[in-house]
């Protein structure tokens, strides 16, 4: 078995299993794709101390890093299950779809999230070049230009509140009669002269050539189309963490986060977890990287406390 098993690995996963093994312990990280999200970002310009990468290379970096140590890692793995120690101090296990399992004396889970799309024609297509989902990310692209938030729920309307002290106009697309986010942020909202809300509309595409030129809409009351001319589309429907496996055996928040305490544990004993698929607010690659260390730290302490000398 593993002192250490972390499923995932994203900069979370990555974070802890570098932790982990710099003390000298059994790690192993599985991942259905090692990296994560960041494979799928273009330019990252916040991670502290490297002024400007790319996705791709961020990942390379992430793997490079990880087999820096003595660490297992099975890339490719998708886990389908937890069991948790049947006795105090026991080996909890993690189940993977190819019908293997897993050992560890502590697990760090750390399967991300994903953002919900949108699925008209044009978001797949301009991904990166217009279409975004990350305002703290992408916001400084759209520098002057001009916008449309889809979503108006909580962060829907925080992400037009962010993006229109940057960006020189943004349309707030709602698709129900009226904006589900909080009445402050909805008071907020309208004192800003260069915001537009719209609601009861119905995005139907994207358009662009190389890149994002327009948004189309159709007006649910009459049905009328619409057309928003702008650069840059934000969708804000939501941001689903990948804990469907993890029903029934860990605390879940009502959004399916797992529950974490100030040191990443779980409601499990030994189950620890980090990153996007957690409770901890704001998902960036920053913060992932140091709970995911914070895990790991969490599980060594754990161990030290519970397993024989
Ligand atoms: P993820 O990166 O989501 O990694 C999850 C890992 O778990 C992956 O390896 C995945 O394959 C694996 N996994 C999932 N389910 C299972 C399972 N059942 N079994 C096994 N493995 C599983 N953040 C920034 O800070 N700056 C940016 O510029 C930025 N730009 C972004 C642009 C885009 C387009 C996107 C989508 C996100 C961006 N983010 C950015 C957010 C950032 O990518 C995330 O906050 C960060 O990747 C979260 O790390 P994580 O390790 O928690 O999860």
């Amino acid at each position: 078995p593993y002192d250490v098993l972390i499923v995932g690995g994203g900069p979370a996963g990555a974070a802890a299993a570098v932790y982990a093994a710099r003390k000298g312990i059994r790690t192993g990280i599985a991942a259905e794709r090692f990296g994560g999200q960041v494979n799928d970002t273009m330019a990252i310009e916040n991670y502290i101390s490297v002024v400007e990468t790319d996705g791709p290379k961020f990942a390379a970096a992430l793997e490079a890093h990880t087999r820096a140590y003595d660490v297992d890692i099975m890339n490719l793995q998708r886990a389908e299950g937890l069991v948790p120690a049947s006795s105090a101090g026991g080996l909890i296990e993690v189940k993977l779809a190819n019908g293997g399992v897993l050992q560890g004396k502590t697990v760090i889970l750390s399967t991300g999230a994903r953002w919900r799309n949108i699925n008209v024609p044009g978001e797949a297509e301009f991904k990166n070049k217009g279409v975004a989902y990350c305002p703290h990310c992408d916001g400084p692209l759209f520098k002057g230009k001009r916008v449309a938030v889809i979503g108006g729920g909580n962060s829907g309307v925080e992400a037009a509140i962010d993006l229109a002290g940057i960006v020189g106009h943004v349309t707030l697309i709602e698709f129900d009669t009226k904006l589900r986010a909080d009445e402050v942020l909805q008071r907020k909202l309208r004192s800003l002269p260069n915001v537009v809300v719209v609601v009861n509309a119905q995005t139907t595409e994207i358009t662009g050539t190389d890149k994002v030129n327009g948004l189309n809409y159709k007006d649910r009351a009459t049905g009328q189309a619409h057309r928003v001319e702008l650069e840059g589309v934000f969708v804000q429907i939501g941001l689903v963490p990948n804990t469907d496996w993890l029903k029934g055996t860990v605390e879940l928040s009502k959004h399916g986060e797992i529950v974490v305490d100030a040191r990443g544990q779980t409601s499990v004993p030994g189950v620890f977890a980090a990153g996007d698929a957690t409770t901890t607010p704001y998902k960036q690659i920053v913060i992932a990287a140091g709970e995911g260390s914070k895990a790991a730290l969490s599980a060594f302490d754990h161990l030290i406390r519970t397993t024989a000398p």
